[in-house]
């Protein structure tokens, strides 16, 4: 159970490098949690990241993960990768970058879409 969503936490989605900002966007959480209900468990690799944090994952200037926008999920398999893929576009996501270990996904308005990009 979670306090943002019927299986998300805020603290899922807080900024990993522990300095409490957790400032996620409601769509996100909504739209992402559908994802949930018909891929399974998801586990988060970033959600909101604050500016040094970013600078330090190596995210770009004006990172979605910055505006509480984007999730990293980790996925690794090329079937879980394919579903997952299914699930966000069904939920609404037209951002969508797939690295080696995780899928990217973002609602950020200000960038071009829709978009599959490789990391
Ligand atoms: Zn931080």
């Amino acid at each position: 159970m979670g306090d943002l969503s019927r299986n998300f936490s805020r603290a899922e989605f807080a900024c990993r490098c522990g300095c409490g900002q957790d400032a996620v966007s409601l769509e996100l959480v909504t739209k992402f949690q559908k994802v949930r209900d018909y891929f399974g468990p998801l586990r988060l690799t970033s959600g909101f990241r604050c500016p040094e944090h970013n600078r330090r994952q190596g995210g770009v200037p004006n990172s979605a993960h910055l505006a509480g926008l984007a999730v990293d999920l980790e996925c690794t398999l090329s079937l879980s990768r394919y579903i997952l893929i299914a699930r966000l576009m069904e939920a609404g996501f037209q951002r969508i970058d797939i690295g080696k270990t995780f899928v990217h996904a973002d609602l950020d308005t200000t960038k071009v879409k829709p978009s599959i990009w490789t990391y």
